[in-house]
């Protein structure tokens, strides 16, 4: 086959067993590898409704059917499962090198159920597998882990692996590759660590055909300058730092806990842009598989409280704004740290981010006592006791082990009361994105069957190439396409900004070139909406239903103060048009036959 090798590994860890399965092109046309595959092959052979820490979650791995083939800007690969955090379908997204290693290795797609009895790894070498105990590894941090199995197998191979936050099953524990490169959201890392999974290592070369290599070369050749215009080339000099000193002042990034604006941020007056702050620490760029943009780096924080233990992924955004503006924290060099502290012990920082905020107000108002922190005065923009906190949720010591169990947990601790100072949507903290700056995000935050993230469409961060319709319902239209074209892109492999970049109007043509298919942009938005609903009936299937949930009544507005000042979210109008757009019944959330029917996935019903 071309662009995969049209293989499925299924490990049973609890008897040790592997099967290895043919995928037809058929299947990969209809739901494009990635999790989009993955949601059809649990929809298939899990129920939705076992718990996600029991040994019948499968729990997958998966590169996108663009990823490692040269197509612009296929990188990722994807986990998926059940989540621990949500108590629904979880997924998450992640670069690196993992994905092509995947395919080389012989496996587009491994399933993992069961438990085993010890502490394993699995490794996958051209085809071949073994589950090999590691009882010497548990306990380790995720670089130690992946010092050590590269070490093992040459700098050749790749590793995912969870640190001692996912093997304690703790809420949000994320899986890490690359020292630092997270699938950080829906808490799977603690699927792994249920399974008594510690790493997935891929080793391997076997070739990923190209039904014609000089056409893909010259389309890459012929694009090659749109990711050389200034959003990617500024994207590219700072990484994802870029977007910090305009989202704190567009009212983009949340303030102490989304309650305020700017107005309260000590680095308000700040003459100097964080992101070049952030530069004069980087020594190293750092680039996913294949990737032109490049937005990563390598930075040091060479002394005083916030000295990191040598080199380190450079923080994102969404790691700065939950630790920064959130928490009214401006220091720079203590967002490094507090990156390289998460990183290490697996666990997400954007919820981990959000519990902080929770805990510090929590605090404040004295509905957590000193008692109950072991002595710290928890406070905001203090970046200092920001960091021990964050060090006791890594290590699950005093309060951090019940922080780290998520904001449920912590309300369940700290008394119903604390709910006010809840911002995330079942359980998966809000993203550093604020819906008062951009409406539509809210929608997304409530309706995906992943809730709280930023990367599963909206208008605001729309797709290049797409237009906004006109007429009445053109946020709604606009909103569903962005969803369904995220989807797409997003299982095909593709970095959100690498379609942030290019056009996808261009994709059929790389297409052509990859495995000589012809496609329509039209065949994209409906595998994108395929993908959006198998993912929301496997939560029907499990009980969830995002309306019996509520979203946090604080991002839904109105500011004090600041860019967004006075802005409401009509977030009810919004699902009332979104839930049209879907065909989904009000009440129960059941899309109608008629969409399933549609989109060949009745089945699934
Ligand atoms: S743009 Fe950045 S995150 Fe995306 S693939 Fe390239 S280096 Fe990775």
């Amino acid at each position: 086959m071309y662009a995969v090798n049209g293989k499925l590994l299924s490990v049973n860890l609890s008897d040790g067993t592997f099967t290895s399965e043919e995928v037809s092109l058929e299947q990969y046309k209809k739901y494009l590898g990635g999790y989009g595959l993955g949601a059809a092959l649990l929809m298939e052979r899990m129920d939705p409704a076992a718990d996600a820490l029991d040994p019948g979650n499968i729990l997958g791995f998966a590169a996108g059917y663009l990823t490692g083939t040269g197509a612009y800007i296929a990188s990722r690969f994807m986990v998926f499962g059940k989540s621990p955090l949500t108590g629904g379908w979880g997924d998450s997204n992640c670069g690196a090198h993992l994905g092509k290693k995947m395919k080389q290795a012989g496996y587009d797609t491994i399933l993992l159920s069961g438990k085993s009895e010890n502490p394993v790894y699995l490794y996958v070498n051209e085809g071949k597998a073994e589950l090999i105990p590691c009882e010497e590894l548990w306990g380790t941090d995720t670089f130690h882990a992946e010092d050590f199995l590269k070490e093992k197998y040459g700098k050749g191979c790749q590793v995912a692996c969870i640190g001692p936050a996912g093997e304690r099953m703790t809420a949000m524990a994320g899986i890490s590759t690359d020292k630092g490169r997270y699938a950080a959201r829906s808490g799977l890392g603690a699927v792994m660590g249920s399974k008594n999974l510690k790493a997935l290592v891929v080793n391997g070369n076997i070739p990923i055909e190209i039904k014609n290599q000089n056409k893909l070369n010259e389309l890459r050749k012929k694009h090659a300058p749109d990711f050389k215009e200034e959003f990617p080339a500024t994207l590219r000099k700072y990484g994802t730092s870029m977007f910090y000193n305009l989202a704190i002042h567009e009212g983009d990034a949340p303030f102490k806990n989304w309650s305020t604006s700017i107005e309260e941020y000590p680095g308000k007056d700040n003459t100097v842009d964080e992101a070049e702050t952030i530069l004069e620490l980087q020594t190293k760029r750092y680039a996913c598989q294949g990737c032109p943009i490049a937005c990563g780096g390598h930075v040091e924080v060479k002394s005083g409280p916030f000295k990191t233990e040598g080199l380190q992924h450079k923080a994102e955004f969404e790691t700065m704004g939950l630790f920064g503006p959130n928490l009214l924290n401006d220091n720079m060099e203590s967002l490094q740290k507090l990156n390289e502290v998460c990183n290490r012990w697996g666990i997400d920082t954007i919820t981990t981010g959000g519990l902080c905020g929770y805990a510090i107000e929590s605090f404040e108002n004295g509905y957590i006592t000193k008692e109950q922190t072991g002595g710290l005065e928890l406070a905001w923009s203090d970046a200092e006791v920001i960091l021990k906190l964050v060090e006791k949720i890594g290590k699950n010591e005093g309060i951090g082990a019940i922080l780290s169990q998520g904001f449920e947990a912590a309300v369940k601790e700290f008394g119903e009361e604390t709910r006010k100072y809840v911002m995330a949507v079942r359980n998966e903290g809000m993203p550093a994105h604020d819906p008062r700056w951009s409406a539509d995000l809210a929608l997304t935050y409530y309706t995906d069957a992943t809730p709280a993230r930023h990367t599963q469409g909206c208008t605001t961060f729309a797709v290049a190439g797409y237009t906004m319709p006109e007429g009445d319902n053109a946020e709604a239209v606009g909103h569903r396409d962005n969803v369904n074209l995220y989807h797409a892109f997003s299982s095909l492999g593709l970095c959100v900004f690498g379609f942030s970049v290019f056009d996808y109007h261009n994709l059929p043509g790389f297409f052509e070139a990859i495995d000589g298919t012809k496609w329509t942009v039209e065949d994209f938005d409906k595998a994108g909406a395929r993908i959006h609903l198998l993912r929301h009936m496997f939560n029907l299937k499990a009980g969830i239903r995002y309306n019996k949930f509520s979203f946090p009544k604080r991002v839904l507005g109105p500011l004090p103060s600041g860019k967004t000042k006075g802005v409401v979210v009509p977030l009810e109008d919004m699902v009332k048009e979104y839930e049209k757009q879907y065909r989904l019944d009000p009440e129960t959330l059941v899309p109608d036959e008629s969409i399933l029917k549609e989109l060949d996935i009745a089945h699934f019903k």
